[in-house]
Parts: C-alpha cells; sequence; structure tokens
C-alpha cells in the first residue's frame, strides 16, 4: 500500500479542488507544486495592500449557478464589472464593441446608423469563407474595428500578420447594439474579495502540500508515493515529448509600484496599435477597490514560448492538435493517472470551466471507486 491515496502534481484551480474534495472524501493527498507557491495562474499577492495578479488579470466570470454558488464558499466576491478600455494612438474607446464604441469612433449615436457603417464596412469582405483571420474580422465587425482594436492586439498576442493567421481563432467578435460597457454576458462575475490566493488555502487546509518540488526531478519516487497521481502539469512533457512539443504563446509580466493614487483609471486598459510592445496594463487596486496611498501597475508582452518559459496559451491549430491527439491516446490507456487542467489537456479554460472539469473529475473517481 501506498503512503498517499493520490498524488496531486500541480497547486492550481484543478489540483487544489481535486485535493479538497478527496480529502472531504476521506482520501489521503499530498499536493506538489513546481513554483515556490500555491495556486497557479490565478496566484495574488498582497504589496501595498493591493492584491496583485502575478499571471495577468483574472475576472471571475460564469453563467454557471452551481459553480458560482461553489466557489463562494471560499471567499466573498466583489461586485466588480469588466469594462476595460482600448486606446488606439491618442484615441480611447469603451470594449466591448458596444454603442459607446461606435459613438467614439464614427460619432454616430444610434443602433440604425452604427449597423449602416458595419454592413457598409463588412462587404468589403464578399466571401463566405474568409481565407485568414484578417478577412474573417472585417467579416464580422468591418474595416474600421478591424484597423483600430483588432489588428495590432492580434498580431501582437499572436506574433503573426493577421493576414498569415488561421481565420478560426475569432469565431464570433461580439457586437453589441446598446450602451453597455459590460465585457461578460455571463450572469455572475466579480473578484474574491481579499484576492485568489485566499480561495486555494482554504481549499488545500488540512493538505499536506510541497512547493519548490518538481514531479520531473524524482519522477519514479513521487509515482510510487501514491495509489493515483492526478496531474496538471504539461501532457508532453509527461510523455518525454516522445512524440514532439506543443506549441504556446507565453507572456512577460512587467510590474512597478507607481508613487501616486491612481494611475490609469480602470483594471484593465487594452494598448491596440501595434507599435506599443505590451498588449495591456493592469492597475490592480482597482479590481477591488483598495485603499492605497500607491498604486501597481503591470503591462503584459506577449512573447514567444521556449521549453523552459510559462506556457499560457495554447496554439490549437492543425499541427498541434495532431500532436495532443497522439498524446492523448496514451493516456486513455493509463490506469492510475487522470490528467486535468489546462496544461494537462493543452486547452484555454475559464476558471469556472477548469472548477467544473475537477469537481466532474472527483464524481467520477468516487463513483469508480463505489464499483
Ligand atoms: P494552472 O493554474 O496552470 O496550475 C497548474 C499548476 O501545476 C501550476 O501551478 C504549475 O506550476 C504546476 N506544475 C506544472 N508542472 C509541474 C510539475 N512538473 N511539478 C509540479 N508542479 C507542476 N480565467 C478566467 O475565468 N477569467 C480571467 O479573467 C482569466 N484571465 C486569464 C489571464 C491570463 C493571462 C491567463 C494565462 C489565464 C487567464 N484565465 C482566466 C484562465 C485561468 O488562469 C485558468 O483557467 C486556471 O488558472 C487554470 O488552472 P489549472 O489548475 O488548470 O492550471
Amino acid at each position: 500500500m501506498s503512503k498517499y491515496d493520490y498524488l496531486i502534481v500541480g497547486s492550481g484551480l484543478f489540483g487544489s479542488i481535486f485535493a479538497h474534495e478527496m480529502s472531504k472524501n476521506g482520501k489521503n493527498c499530498l499536493v506538489i507544486e513546481r513554483r515556490s507557491h500555491i495556486g497557479g495562474n490565478v496566484f495574488t499577492e498582497k504589496v501595498e495592500n493591493i492584491n496583485v495578479h502575478k499571471y495577468g488579470a483574472h475576472i471571475f466570470h460564469t453563467n454557471d449557478k452551481k459553480i458560482w454558488d461553489y466557489i463562494q464558499q471560499f471567499a466573498d466576491f466583489n461586485r466588480y464589472t469588466n469594462s476595460p478600455i482600448a486606446i488606439y494612438k491618442d484615441e480611447l474607446y469603451n470594449l466591448p464593441f458596444n454603442m459607446n464604441t461606435f459613438h467614439q469612433m464614427w460619432s454616430i449615436k444610434t443602433p440604425e446608423e452604427a449597423k449602416k457603417i458595419i454592413e457598409s464596412q463588412k462587404k468589403e469582405i464578399d466571401t463566405e469563407t474568409p481565407d485568414n483571420l484578417e478577412e474573417q474580422a472585417i467579416r464580422l465587425v468591418g474595416k474600421d474595428i478591424y484597423e483600430k482594436l483588432v489588428k495590432g492586439y492580434t498580431e501582437k498576442q499572436w506574433g503573426k500578420k493577421c493576414n498569415e493567421l488561421p481565420s478560426f481563432i475569432i469565431k464570433r467578435l461580439p457586437v453589441r447594439f446598446t450602451y453597455d460597457n459590460n465585457y461578460f454576458n455571463d450572469l455572475y462575475q466579480g473578484i474574491p474579495i481579499g484576492g485568489y490566493t485566499k480561495i486555494i488555502k482554504k481549499l488545500l487546509k488540512g493538505i499536506e502540500v510541497k512547493i519548490d518540488t518538481n514531479f520531473f526531478e524524482d519522477r519514479k519516487k513521487w509515482e510510487n508515493i501514491a495509489d493515483k497521481v492526478v496531474y496538471t502539469g504539461m501532457i508532453d512533457q509527461y510523455y518525454e515529448y516522445c512524440f514532439g512539443e506543443l506549441e504556446y504563446r507565453s507572456l512577460k509580466f512587467e510590474s512597478e509600484t507607481k508613487n501616486m493614487e491612481n494611475y490609469q483609471g480602470n483594471a484593465v486598459i487594452n494598448y491596440t496599435e501595434s507599435e506599443i510592445p505590451y498588449t495591456r496594463i493592469i492597475e490592480h487596486k482597482h479590481f477591488e477597490d483598495t485603499a492605497s496611498s500607491k498604486t501597481i501597475i503591470t503591462k503584459e508582452y506577449p512573447i514567444e514560448w521556449k521549453k523552459g518559459y510559462d506556457a499560457y496559451y495554447p496554439i490549437n491549430d492543425e499541427k498541434n492538435m495532431k500532436i495532443l491527439e497522439k498524446y492523448q491516446k496514451l493516456g486513455k490507456k493509463e490506469k492510475s493517472t487522470i490528467f486535468g487542467g489546462r496544461l494537462a489537456l493543452y486547452k484555454y479554460y475559464d476558471m469556472w470551466e477548469v472548477i467544473k472539469e475537477s469537481l466532474d473529475a472527483v464524481k467520477l473517481e468516487l463513483d469508480n471507486l463505489k464499483k
């Protein structure tokens, strides 16, 4: 018999929820985490009394009442509404694309006027089957919005020209003909008061956790320490890249403390022109309306991913999906490893989706144990 029922590799949302639920069901769990802190990408750290989102802006949003109720056991949430601003050269626009944006762009006031302009610009691309992202975007929102608000931002994000990117990246570009700057359509959204790390700490309370511990540095030992492994790291690494590396986009975060109360007046401002190398500036105190005489801002630079860098956005193109399929085939044969979370499944997940995946994995596991 092994010392633990489950070894959980990774203390992000997936791993922490799995560990929490299994411990509640009497199982003995050990969590190992290669970083120097728990929480994965939702980690927040208090600096100058401000909860800093260390891995980029994290806004919780969902339409799933069960998930909303579940997460609120671990924190109270504020009523934060995500309403980002876009800056293009010296022009300022509200996002998502709505009547405020159209007024700022064309000085029009009515939905009818906005629709007319967008429709006439969309006609410039007269194909139902766009060849690339540029054509797709113009087909969806017209030329002006594409050129000022989509093009530069997207090219920075992916490191490629829009006319070289596949059209599937942009399936939809939501356009709203009301004066509504709320970015998300979801029923529930907010920021946990006190930060996300508080949630993770509560989830892992009473569970043994080892930080600065990489599964691959002593793989044999870790595999033998528990009956089962729950693995939330990169799937290609788990199989020693035997079918090749999966590709990602990475990010570089540059933070600075400013000796002023309010730097930009909003939590998130996107910089959509290609000449500015970062995509956005986050001002953390506005997520929770924090009292502090100082403020902390973070510039987010998309960068090329290389082995050893933090992997953020999977590049789910044909080439990578073919490689993934091969790893998934091996994964299905595993009897004592459960794969979960964004890195093991090579999929971009919002937080609510990861929570749901983890709760589903727990349920499946408990059902299997009963058989
Ligand atoms: P992770 O948080 O990545 O956790 C995996 C953990 O495993 C990490 O801590 C890692 O260090 C550890 N690990 C990996 N390999 C090993 C190893 N070999 N040994 C030990 N430990 C290992 N979602 C939203 O809902 N709203 C948002 O606003 C939002 N904003 C985002 C902004 C950015 C910039 C990014 C990148 C993501 C954003 N997300 C957002 C998504 C959110 O971050 C994810 O849904 C969530 O963090 C995924 O949790 P996870 O447990 O799957 O992965």
